[in-house]
């Protein structure tokens, strides 16, 4: 019988390495970020992703590997197939904003084929943002799984994890774990 649980998960530094390919990879963050923390910060995250958005097209047009070499976060890959696999519905609810679908869609085809029901976009640096909190309630979601807790911190009645990250420390009221092998192993995961 078709399983029918319902998880949401955010796709940068959950889903795919985008912050830590930004850093290595690209001449602007390199010298912008790595001098000024060894440690990537939320604030800095926020600056990186604005940066992206506003850039978008340049920044594709400069490096057309940029999809293939943003790799996807350890054992997420493995993850997702398990539970595509067990019938679970997947939705990814994202910071990025909606001239960056395209770009998103293809990364996730390559990494991720067919996996997730639906990819909403949250647009959260532009005015019309929409909380990821409706968007949980909308489809009905039992988990949510995010590394940045100031996008999730309203999120009640449902499972939060926070995908432990050093910039994510000081918040500690929701559950916290390291890698996706830890969080299949969370109760809704059970048959
Ligand atoms: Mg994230």
């Amino acid at each position: 019988m078709e399983n029918t649980k319902v998880i949401t998960i955010d796709c940068d530094e959950v889903l795919c390495n985008t912050a830590e390919y930004m850093m290595k990879y690209t001449d602007f963050f390199t010298k912008r970020w790595i001098k000024k923390h060894t440690t990537i910060m939320l604030d800095d995250l926020s600056e990186m992703y604005h940066f992206i958005h506003e850039n978008l097209e340049a920044l594709q047009e400069n490096d057309k590997e940029i999809i293939q070499n943003m790799l996807p976060v350890e054992w997420a890959q493995e993850a997702v197939q398990k539970m595509v696999k067990q019938w679970y519905k997947l939705y990814i609810i994202t910071w990025r904003t909606d001239n960056m679908k395209d770009f998103t869609y293809q990364r996730l085809n390559f990494h991720f084929p067919n996996a997730f029901k639906e990819v909403f976009f949250c647009n959260n640096y532009k005015n019309k943002a929409i909380a990821k909190s409706s968007l949980c309630e909308k489809v009905g979601s039992q988990l949510m799984i995010d590394d940045d807790p100031r996008f999730v911190d309203d999120i009640k009645d449902i499972t939060v994890v926070i995908f432990d990250r050093p910039r994510n420390r000081e918040y500690n009221n929701k559950k916290r774990m390291s890698s996706w092998n830890e969080i299949l192993q969370l109760e809704v995961f059970e048959k």
